[in-house]
């Protein structure tokens, strides 16, 4: 172990802010990270044993105890369920003889649910040892089985197994857009560096990743800092149910995400840029090194780029490890430094203390591919198409009940009506658009618009028809949230706990009309008590929901007095056997009114 560890510190230049990467080794290795790996790490890097703890319990891709050989983890997003996953996953453990949650005695394989993967137009799918399986059915797991229990390295499998499609069914302004390798960094260079900022000012472009910042006054307002170094980060953790957008764009449009990362650092005055990619999509690691490795020897990337005299810039790839909340850009630096991803507090902001705290540009794969694009063709050409706050086109991931799920670009101001018809969605209950965090508008709502003044999405898009249960769903984004929560402030931690709790009393059936005001009032102290937009976005799927289906939620009650959601007197049975007494005493008695 100790030459393993040595080897791995020596490539991560024995910083600890490459710790993450270092466990994620040690974690591939090992299949857990051992007792003595984390005493050595602790001595060498010299950082407490406690913080590599910490980091290793906070991320759920890497555990303290051994995984099998063969760690499975399935999809639990609401649309993998819809796919019939929840008797897939039982199937699996059936043939694999190993529990859901649990490492089957013998070691060899391990099995569990995890968050989206990113592969919902593709569902039921999960992760083998990290690398993505698609379209679960039975014949494929019993193929899975027997690979398994015959422990042929994954290496060997069929190369079919892992297959991920790419689907665009529509493309719009930017992926209909030709390509040239260089041609935006060269359009770049003859306008100049402030007036290309100024077309992506006149662009009105506006951050993809669910915030909707304004691009030009981020990187301006980064530009201005005068400490150095500055940064520019690409957040490629698309971790929203739903999303798998940047997926596709960073397997088939790397090149032009690259390219606007490379704007952006010499506008803003970058050498080093940093894409923070998501566990989950670690299948893409070997091909973009590859585009980066590509570009290098064009001279896109490393020093004096394009024959520019002290432009240097090049570009690292880190990988998550199974956290929702590194979506958040300032958790996403804490990440990146080595540490757990808990949202740091604002201000100051990223632009002006970001990774190591200094000035840093963190924006989303869609942004920096539509910059380049912007340099290109110029600010108006872009602010032409959408809405006027709302300007250019967005992507989205459309998955759930229709007959084309995978990538449609349209312009801002779209009918949702529109895109269902050109999906193939039918009979159509309901759509959760932006993801669990987002808003689900009920059929009587079709005609609002994709935009940041009506319905903004990071691109996710979900179709439910009339089959579906809305309680399902709210059920499902809830759940998401008490898991993902990172614990940081009470209101989302204990919080998000309390709405799953409340919803499941009143989907259960144990609910009274008390229970609901009690639930609506809960909601609101997350939204606006907790300390970042995980938090803040946590009670949106039963707040939509509740609004879309109010007559629903009062169906749901089958009490009109208040009942326990849960029972105290058994709940005290430990303490009783404690105390060895079982006598009337020791037992609560139910007053009745
Ligand atoms: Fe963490 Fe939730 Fe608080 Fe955000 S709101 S800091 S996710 S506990």
């Amino acid at each position: 172990m100790k030459t393993f560890l040595d080897r791995i510190m020596a490539e991560a230049d024995y910083q600890p802010f490459r710790l993450l990467g270092m466990l994620r080794a040690v974690q591939a290795e090992y299949r857990h990270i051992p007792t003595e790996a984390i005493e050595i790490l602790a001595d060498r890097l010299n950082i407490p044993r406690t913080q590599i703890i910490a980091v290793a319990e906070f991320y759920s891709f890497l555990h303290l105890t051994p995984q099998g050989r063969y760690d499975i983890l399935i999809s639990d997003s609401i649309t993998d369920r819809m796919l019939n996953k929840e008797n897939l996953i039982n199937y699996l453990a059936h043939v694999l003889r190993v529990k859901v949650g649990e490492v089957r005695s013998d070691q060899l394989v391990s099995l569990n649910n995890t968050s989206c993967t990113g592969m919902c137009d593709q569902g039921p799918a999960g992760l083998i040892n990290g690398r993505p399986i698609t379209r679960l059915d039975r014949p494929k797991i019993d193929q899975i089985a027997t690979l398994i229990e015959q422990q042929i390295p994954l290496a060997d499998w069929p190369e079919e197994l892992f297959q991920v499609e790419e689907k665009i069914h529509k493309r719009g302004l930017l992926l209909n857009q030709p390509w040239q390798n260089g041609d935006a960094l060269k359009a770049t260079f003859v306008r100049g560096l402030p007036e290309t900022l100024t077309e992506v000012d006149v662009s009105n472009l506006r951050g993809r990743g669910g915030a909707g910042f304004k691009t030009a006054i981020k990187w301006r307002t980064c530009s201005q800092q005068a400490a150095t170094p500055r940064y520019v980060i690409c957040n490629a953790d698309e971790g929203e149910p739903g999303t798998f957008k940047d997926r596709m764009l960073l397997d088939l449009y790397a090149d032009q995400v690259f390219e606007g990362m490379t704007l952006c650092a010499a506008i803003i005055g970058s050498d080093q840029g940093l894409v923070y990619l998501r566990a989950e999509y670690l299948f893409l690691y070997d091909k973009l090194q590859s585009v980066l490795q590509q570009r290098r020897e064009l001279g896109l990337l490393g020093s004096n780029i394009l024959g520019r005299e002290g432009f240097n810039f090049d570009i690292e790839i880190r990988m998550g490890a199974g956290a929702y909340i590194c979506g958040e850009a300032s958790a996403q630096i804490e990440s990146l430094e080595g540490k757990p991803g808990i949202p740091r507090t604002k201000p100051p902001n990223s632009v002006m203390c970001g990774y190591q705290r200094k000035p840093t540009v963190v924006d989303n794969v869609e942004t920096y591919l539509a910059t380049a694009h912007i340099a290109i063709q110029g600010g108006q050409w872009f602010a032409g198409v959408g809405t006027a706050q709302s300007t250019g086109s967005k992507l989205l991931s459309i998955s759930g009940d229709c007959a084309r799920p995978g990538i449609y670009e349209y312009p801002f101001g779209t009918r949702i009506r529109d895109i269902l018809l050109d999906c193939g969605a039918d009979e159509v209950m309901g759509v959760q658009v932006g993801g669990p965090s987002g808003t689900f508008i009920s059929n009587r709502e079709l005609d609002r618009v994709l935009a940041f003044e009506d319905l903004s999405s990071a691109g996710s898009f979900m179709v439910f028809n009339n089959t579906r249960n809305i309680f399902d769903i709210a059920q499902n984004f809830t759940d998401f949230f008490a898991h993902e929560s990172c614990g940081f402030c009470a209101p989302c931690r204990v919080g998000t706990s309390l709405l799953k709790q409340q919803l499941h009393k009143i989907i259960d059936g144990h609910g009274s009309a008390a229970d609901l005001e009690e639930l609506s009032e809960l909601c609101l102290v997350v939204k606006t008590n907790s300390h970042c937009g995980l938090g803040e976005s946590a009670a949106n799927p039963i707040l939509t929901t509740l609004a879309s289906y109010p007559d629903q939620y009062l169906k749901q009650l089958k009490h009109k007095e208040f009942s326990p959601g849960f029972n105290l007197d058994a709940t005290l049975n430990v303490a009783r056997r404690m105390a060895e007494r079982d006598d009337p005493g020791a037992h609560l008695t139910q007053v009745e009114n």
